[in-house]
């Protein structure tokens, strides 16, 4: 059973059917799911979300599909992990972090956001899913669509990482490198999507795909004994993950299954493409696109669909954005790797060396309780940390070559 009753404008509270839309017809303003809230609060409590298997679905009640998911079931629920040894470091008494670059199938956050849209475009009755990506959204598309036997069609720009492109090959999509940045890439998807009657995950399906951001959020709530955190730092490119942490607390609020939360919410960017740290810091409300330029491909989008809302999210709960050089990346993703034992992609890197000079500004206290946003895995960007790491020592196997080197180790 379901509780969505359709979609409403943002801007200017239209409201439409439940269909694959994603612009209101008056005013251009983004579209988002409308709930039975009341409806929701009627059923749904902490006991029977605890009762349930140990995956996104548990929230089930505020995911945007009609029926039982028949793809992606097993997705979400990652570990929150508390971390002393990274909190030591960077002078942080209460620290966890929300790891999604374990997130299953495809290891980073993306998974939960394309098994909502992947059951979504089925339920309309697609049979063929596509995408604009910047790498982690194509390996999960692909995977999905593999697994519900329907065809997709992957657009990337023509610079990824090789895990990302292999990891995307392998399940036997249409992969199409376009030449140019995302944002050259998703402004041909509109235009493809305008021709094609296919369901583009973040185009024509958006709103309902936002929504699977919004048990990143729910799962941090739970998992730290039904609260919401005093901080939470998120690495930002479209900046529908930021918007959906805080409306995830905020449903849960409302619903009464967490106190009001005082969450403050931070957006971290590489220098390289910050237009939404960019206008945080200089006080405005609105961002100036920007090319993107730096290793952390995933988050590189110079015109974030939701950047806005983005940074309203961030000037309303008294959160900061802050941007991170590549080499910071890559001592960020060294030093939690070091740490906490976590190989996180360079997005993960841009969380952590963001949350240093938050940590340095004095923007977040040493006793609050913080969670940072680990949104990818490290094994798709090896390129990135490689040339930096110590190699291995090759020897002869016998004891007295070892004992040679074994001082210089
Ligand atoms: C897509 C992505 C993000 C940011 O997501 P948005 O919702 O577009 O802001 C963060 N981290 C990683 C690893 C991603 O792939
Ligand atoms: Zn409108």
């Amino acid at each position: 059973m379901s509780f969505v009753l359709g979609l409403k404008c943002r801007e200017c509270g239209r409201e439409y059917p439940s269909e694959p839309i994603h612009v209101c017809e008056f005013c251009f303003g983004p579209l988002e799911v409308r709930y039975d809230y009341d409806g929701i609060k009627r059923v749904l409590t902490r006991e029977l979300i605890e009762s349930r298997p140990a995956n996104m679905w548990r929230y089930r009640e505020l995911i945007p599909i009609d029926g039982e998911p028949s793809v992606g079931q097993h997705n979400g629920f990652t570990p929150l992990v508390k971390a002393e040894n990274l909190g030591k470091a960077l002078g942080l008494n209460n620290l966890y972090l929300k790891n999604d670059g374990v997130c299953y199938p495809t290891l980073s956050f993306k998974d939960r956001v394309v098994a909502v849209a992947v059951n979504k475009a089925k339920e309309f009755g697609y049979d063929t899913v596509a995408c604009a990506s910047t790498g982690n959204l194509a390996n999960s598309v692909a995977a999905h669509a593999a697994s519900a036997d329907m065809k997709s069609y992957i657009f990337i720009p023509n610079d990824l990482e090789t895990g990302k492109i292999v990891g995307t090959s392998i399940y036997g999509p249409h992969v199409i490198a376009i030449k140019g940045s995302y944002d050259d890439v998703n402004r041909f998807c509109s235009e493809v999507a305008a021709v094609f009657k296919w369901a583009f995950v973040n185009i024509n399906i958006r709103p309902f795909y936002g929504d699977g951001s919004k048990t990143f959020g729910y799962e941090i709530a739970e998992q730290l004994g039904w609260r919401a955190p005093d901080n939470v730092v998120v690495p930002v490119a479209g900046s529908s993950l930021i918007t959906k942490i805080y409306k995830s607390f905020n449903e849960f609020h409302n619903l009464g299954l967490i106190d009001k939360p005082k969450t403050k919410v931070f957006a971290a960017q590489a220098t390289g493409c910050s237009p939404v740290t960019t206008a945080i810091k200089n006080g405005q409300t609105d961002f100036k696109p920007v090319k993107p330029n730096t290793i952390a491909k995933s988050i590189a989008i110079g015109n974030p669909a939701d950047g806005y809302y983005g940074i309203k999210v961030v000037n309303t709960t008294g959160g900061w954005g802050e941007d991170t050089t590549d080499e910071e990346i890559v001592v960020g993703m060294k030093l939690l790797a070091e740490t906490e034992g976590i190989f996180t992609e360079t997005a993960g890197g841009v969380t952590i060396s963001v949350t240093k000079k938050l940590v340095e500004q004095g923007r977040i206290k040493p006793d609050e309780l913080t969670v940072l946003a680990i949104t990818g895995q490290g094994l798709k960007t090896m390129e990135a940390v490689e040339k930096t790491l110590v190699k291995p020592v090759t020897i002869e196997p016998k004891l007295s070559a070892f004992e040679e080197i074994y001082k210089n180790l």
